[in-house]
């Protein structure tokens, strides 16, 4: 467990509601993060190790986010008060990247002096909606999002030119359009206004292309520790098919790639598995496949066909997996399944769907992802029961007993 305590002030603490930094110490904060995750799975777990917390909980955030709006005739760029759209200005950040949060407020600046009309959501009227900053923990390579209602974007040259000056470290612009009233950040259609419209990190020793829309992890440093901990469940010999479902870009499987005879990644954004393909390429790795599609389509598909996988890794979104996509896992035989989930309230109902299909859940890792933030990363292995042991199993009061 860290043992680092929140002894840093935030300024916009009692405002801005992102994070809860302030209300309790980091150790407290992991310990309570443990206690949830095993109110929601310890019955189906057998082992849960303790959460791993991070050594340096501030300013890990990768990724930054700013909407802008008007208070008085200033340009400024924060967060929505909750529930409102009346904005709360954020110059500094304790969870967020610095650069980022120092690019952000020039952007705002620029916005003033260029005299830019600023979105309004309540109207939707007016062009700049958002700021969008994403970082590459490991290259230092920045890209800046600038997320506007319209295609128009005035005297944009001149603008990027005068934020190039200002912060050199910038690697690429990229102007989104999202002419939508929607409450979601990016509109589908990007404009590459400098660099190469994407940036690059490095994890595990594999570099990784990541574009304005594509997810990718917000924390570098504690996405190595899980991915390790992914890669010891999985304990491969080399022989293995690997499934990579709800893959992303990529990152877990390509991760699991030296180890593994062949990975297939199955992922629904198409801009993630072209980003996805473009990574394998780059990092030479031969034995990688991906494909863009329906998670339980796809492999529903693949057992139809009479194929199956010998482990299957899946990192759902919070919502979590559907009891269809457990059916499509189980349709393959897998020896393992390797779940890695952002909610454990969503993956102690699907690990009862995995109970019932005679799988147990042998480990657990918590890996804290998001200090300060009521988040947390867990992944679980679970093991096809096998022979005598297998049972098929009555989930009162515990799936897991044998
Ligand atoms: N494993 C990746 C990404 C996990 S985020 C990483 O570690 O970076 C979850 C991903 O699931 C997102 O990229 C989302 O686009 C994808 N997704 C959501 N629903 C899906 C579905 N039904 N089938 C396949 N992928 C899906």
């Amino acid at each position: 467990m860290g043992s680092v305590v929140s002894e840093e002030r935030c300024l916009y603490a009692a405002k801005c509601g992102a994070c809860h930094i302030g209300e309790m110490s980091y150790e407290q904060e992991l310990a309570e993060k443990n206690k949830w995750v095993i109110s929601h799975i310890g019955k189906y777990c057998h082992q849960i190790h303790d959460i791993i917390g991070m050594y340096y909980p501030y300013h890990y955030r990768n990724k930054v986010h700013a909407v802008l709006g008007k208070v008085k005739d200033t340009v400024v760029a924060g967060t929505y008060a909750e529930g409102t759209h009346t904005i709360i200005p954020v110059n500094s950040c304790l969870i967020e990247d610095v650069q980022a949060s120092a690019i952000i407020q020039t952007v705002a600046e620029l916005i003033q002096s260029f005299k830019l009309w600023v979105y309004n959501e309540d109207t939707g009227r007016g062009l700049m909606r958002h700021i969008l900053v994403r970082k590459g923990t490991a290259t230092k390579q920045i890209m800046v999002v600038l997320v506007t209602a319209s295609t128009e974007f005035p005297h944009k040259n001149h603008f990027v030119e005068v934020l190039r000056t200002r912060h050199p470290e910038i690697t690429t612009i990229v102007q989104n359009i999202n002419t939508k009233q929607t409450s979601m950040v990016l509109g589908d259609k990007n404009k590459i206004l400098y660099g190469q419209g994407y940036i690059e990190d490095v994890l595990l020793g594999l570099r990784f292309r990541i574009s304005s829309n594509s997810f990718y992890q917000v924390n570098s440093a504690q996405t190595q520790v899980l991915y390790k901990k992914v890669i010891q469940a999985a304990a491969l010999t080399g022989d293995e098919t690997v499934i990579d479902a709800y893959c992303g870009i990529g990152t877990i499987g390509m991760c699991m790639h030296a180890k593994a005879r062949r990975v297939i990644g199955i992922e629904l954004n198409e801009q993630a598995v072209k980003d996805a393909r473009e990574n394998a390429k780059q990092n030479h790795l031969k034995k990688i496949q991906f494909v863009a599609a329906d998670a339980t389509e796809y492999m529903t598909q693949m057992s139809q066909n009479g194929m199956r996988a010998d482990v299957i890794i899946m990192d759902p979104p919070r919502s979590g997996s559907t009891e269809a996509f457990v059916k499509a896992t189980v349709s393959l035989r897998p020896r393992c399944v390797v779940y890695v989930s952002c909610n454990p309230e969503t993956l102690g109902r699907d690990l009862e769907w995995f109970c019932r299909e005679g799988y147990i859940a042998e480990e657990a890792w918590i890996v804290d992802m998001f200090s300060f933030t009521q988040h947390v990363e867990t992944c679980v292995l679970l093991s096809q029961q096998r022979g005598d042991d297998y049972i098929k199993v009555s989930l009162e009061p515990g799936c897991n007993t044998r």
